[in-house]
């Protein structure tokens, strides 16, 4: 029921560019839109995501009003993922049903941005699954409870932000100390990990310290993603469009990000597909 990727396949053709931290949200660098579907699954590359342009701040408080549970978008772990308890690398849903799957990343730069993104997922009840870095989203706890209370949930995308495949990262401070501040923060803890840059992953290799922290801490999905929605921009893979079972990555930092919202509902209506919570197919 889970796909994954050749590894070996994976790192053919694509190298991520590098771009240099900004202040910027709008520097990312363009993503090819796929015109054929390849014949070999190769990963799209990330936009090349600029690191976090806001400054880390102290960890704010739990919210003593906060509500958790499946109510509020912080479920636990799936009744099919207590069932797979094994980690499994993501890239796609293999499923008969006529759902996609939308996930936003990083953090908030922008408010009236986040706020328009909020609108759309409130009018379609969008099920968001967030993977936030937790070094950049303390004061923002309100807006990703919001944001994932219609079956999404909220996940983890490490402390800093930094490359998991490189020898001075530690990827168990990267991913458990992520799990013990979203924990704290939202009232649950997560159990998907989205890698920075889909490093090392997209680039056809894999990185033991960073499973192996994993498995330490809770965590057995490492989730990669079908599709890429930038800036108003939509790249498929495998193309040439929108498929059941496809995991779409967004930014909350895009800014068309509401705009990017609607028209991959509008492009999965069109290929009679809905939104549906990764959380349950995982
Ligand atoms: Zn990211």
């Amino acid at each position: 029921m889970l796909v994954g990727v050749p590894l070996g396949l994976a790192g053919l053709a694509l190298a991520i560019a590098a771009v240099a931290p900004s202040s910027s949200g709008a520097d990312v660098a363009a993503v090819p839109a796929a015109t054929v579907a390849p014949a070999t699954p190769v990963p799209i590359a990330e936009v090349a995501e600029p690191a976090p342009d806001v400054a880390p701040s102290s960890p704010t408080p739990v919210d003593a009003t906060t509500t958790t549970g499946s109510e509020s978008g912080q479920s636990g772990r799936s009744a099919m993922n207590e069932a797979n308890p094994g980690l499994d690398v993501v890239w796609r849903i293999d499923t008969e049903d006529p759902v996609f799957f939308i996930t936003v990343d990083d953090n908030i730069r922008d408010e009236a941005v986040a706020a328009a993104g909020m609108r759309v997922v409130e009018t379609n009840q969008i099920p968001i699954t967030a993977f936030l870095t937790t070094n950049y989203i303390d004061g923002d706890t309100d807006y990703f409870q919001q944001v994932t209370r219609f079956g999404g949930s909220i996940q983890n995308h490490t402390v800093t932000h930094s490359w998991l495949d490189r020898p001075e990262t530690d990827p168990r401070f990267e991913l458990c100390t992520a799990q013990d501040e979203l924990q704290e923060q939202f009232g649950s803890r997560p159990w998907m990990i989205r890698p920075p840059y889909g490093a090392p992953y997209i680039g056809g290799s894999n990185e033991p310290r960073l499973e192996a922290a994993a498995a330490e801490c809770g965590v057995n999905r490492i989730v990669m993603w079908s599709a890429v929605v930038d800036n108003g921009n939509v790249s498929y893979n495998p193309g040439p469009t929108l498929q059941a079972g496809d995991i779409v990555l967004f930014h909350f930092w895009d800014p068309q990000f509401a705009e990017g919202l609607q028209m991959i509902l509008d492009i999965g209506a069109a290929n009679g597909l809905r939104p549906a919570a990764l959380g349950d197919y995982l």
